[in-house]
C-alpha cells in the first residue's frame, strides 16, 4: 500500500511569528499584530488568544479584553517570509501548492519514500528546518488526501503534527466536531446541532432523505467529506507558485558524475531563457533522478536571492547531484525544475554591474538562439571534459 503522502502545512499565528522572529524577547508574551486606531487584529499569539484575543477582532476591543496586550503594527515582510517558507518546502518535493500566505499542500509522492515512517520523518525534518531557518512554527497534517491532511494540521496547533494512516480517514474524522470541516460556518454548525448533528460521525449513518434535508442538493459531496474522502490533486500551478522544468530520458543509462552535471547544466541553460522571456526570476533549483527500476530521488536548493542567470545556479548543481543521487546506480532519467518565481523588474537594484553585463550578454544569446541560425554554447559546455561526445544522450537539442 502506498504511504499517505499528502501534507498540509499551516504556519502558527503567522504574522505574529514573523514579528517574533525579529523580537525573540517577546516570545511567550501576549502579542498581536494589527492597526491601533480603528484597526483590527490580524494575528494573535497563543498567549494572547488565551486572554480572549481572536482574529479578526477590533483592536480597541482586544485592548479592553487584554490590557497588557503588546500590539505590533502590520508592516513586516510577510510575503518574503512566506516565499522562503514555501521555497524550503520545494526543496523537499516539487509538488507544492501555495494556498495562501501561510498555508499550503505538499505531495511527497515524488520523493519515493517507502512507507509512512519515512514520510513522517521527512515531514518532521521540514517542520524543524522551517523553524531553524526562519523561526516560524508550523503545524503539519499528513494523510492520503488534502481534506484529511488539512483537518489534521489544524487539530493540535501550535506546532501540531498529526498523521492519519491511509484507510483510517473515516475513523479519524468521526469523533471530530462537525465545525472542523472546511465550509461549515458557525451558522450551519448551529443549524446542524439543532438536528442532532454535533460530530462528523453523526452524519454518516443518516438516510438519504435526511442527508438531503440537512445538506441540500450537494449532500453526496458532504457525505463523502464526512467520510474523509477527497480526490483533488495537489496542484503546484495554483496560487502564486509556478515553475519551469525539463526532463530527459536517456537512450542508455548513465552513471558518470561529470556527464550528469553537464546534462543538468544544459537543462538550466534551456530553462533560464524562458524565465527571462517571461520577465521573471527564480530562486529554487530542484533535481530529480530516476533509476531504471523507476525508483527516484529528488532534492532542491534555493539561492539567497532570486536570479534569472544560468551562472547563479551552476554552483548548486554539484551539491544537488551529490545529495539526490545517493544510490550511485546508473540513471535512466533526470529532471530539473526551477521554481520560487518572482517578478524580474522588482529587484533590479540589488544586482551589481557584473550581473547586469552578464544579463545583457544572456539577452544577446537568447536572441541569437531564437533566430535559429546560431548554435551558441555556454561556457560550461566547453569546460566539461568530453561534453561533445555526450550530446545527444542528454543535453537539450540545439538547432
Ligand atoms: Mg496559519
Amino acid at each position: 500500500m502506498k504511504p499517505a503522502a499528502i501534507v498540509h502545512l499551516d504556519a502558527d499565528a503567522f504574522f505574529v511569528s514573523v514579528e517574533l522572529a525579529l523580537r525573540p524577547e517577546l516570545r511567550g508574551k501576549k502579542v498581536a499584530v494589527g492597526g491601533r486606531s480603528r484597526g483590527i487584529i490580524s494575528s494573535a499569539s497563543y498567549e494572547a488568544r488565551a486572554a480572549g484575543v481572536y482574529t479578526p477582532m477590533p483592536t480597541q476591543r482586544a485592548l479592553r479584553a487584554c490590557p497588557d496586550l503588546i500590539l505590533l503594527p502590520h508592516e513586516g515582510d510577510y510575503a518574503g517570509v512566506s516565499r522562503r517558507m514555501f521555497d524550503l518546502c520545494e526543496e523537499v518535493t516539487p509538488l507544492v501548492q501555495r494556498n495562501s500566505i501561510d498555508e499550503g499542500y505538499l505531495d511527497l509522492g515524488p520523493c519515493g519514500l517507502a512507507d509512512d515512517a519515512a514520510v513522517e520523518a521527512r515531514t518532521r525534518q521540514l517542520q524543524r528546518r522551517i523553524w531553524d531557518v526562519l523561526q516560524i512554527p508550523v503545524s503539519m497534517g499528513i494523510a492520503a488526501n488534502r481534506l484529511v491532511a488539512q483537518v489534521a494540521s489544524k487539530l493540535r496547533k501550535p506546532r501540531g503534527f498529526v498523521v492519519v494512516p491511509r484507510g483510517g480517514e473515516a475513523a479519524f474524522m468521526a469523533p471530530l466536531d462537525i465545525g472542523v470541516l472546511p465550509g461549515i460556518g458557525q451558522k450551519t454548525q448551529e443549524r446542524l446541532a439543532n438536528r442532532g448533528v454535533h460530530r462528523i460521525g453523526d452524519v454518516v449513518d443518516r438516510g438519504e432523505a435526511e442527508l438531503a434535508s440537512l445538506f441540500g442538493r450537494d449532500w453526496r459531496e458532504w457525505l463523502a467529506r464526512c467520510r474523509g474522502e477527497d480526490d483533488r490533486p495537489v496542484n503546484p500551478e495554483r496560487g502564486e507558485a509556478k515553475s519551469y522544468s525539463q526532463q530527459e530520458t536517456f537512450g542508455e543509462d548513465i552513471r558518470d558524475v561529470a556527464a550528469i552535471e553537464a546534462i543538468a547544466k544544459g537543462m538550466v541553460d534551456s530553462l533560464l531563457p524562458k524565465v527571462r522571456a517571461d520577465g521573471k526570476r527564480v530562486r529554487t533549483l530542484t533535481l530529480l533522478v530516476r533509476y531504471p527500476d523507476f525508483t527516484q530521488e529528488s532534492v532542491g536548493r534555493s539561492l539567497p536571492e532570486a536570479s534569472d542567470l544560468e551562472t547563479a545556479f551552476y554552483a548548486l548543481i554539484p551539491k544537488l547531484v551529490k545529495q539526490a543521487w545517493t544510490q550511485r546506480r546508473p540513471l535512466r532519467l533526470i529532471s530539473i525544475k526551477v521554481s520560487g518565481v518572482e517578478d524580474g523588474a522588482r529587484q533590479l537594484d540589488i544586482f551589481g554591474e557584473t550581473d547586469e553585463r552578464r544579463r545583457r550578454l544572456a539577452g544577446y544569446l537568447d536572441r541569437l538562439n531564437a533566430a535559429g541560425g546560431a548554435n551558441v554554447l555556454h561556457g560550461h559546455q566547453l569546460e566539461a571534459p568530453g561534453a561533445g561526445r555526450r550530446r545527444g544522450i542528454g543535453s537539450p537539442r540545439r538547432p
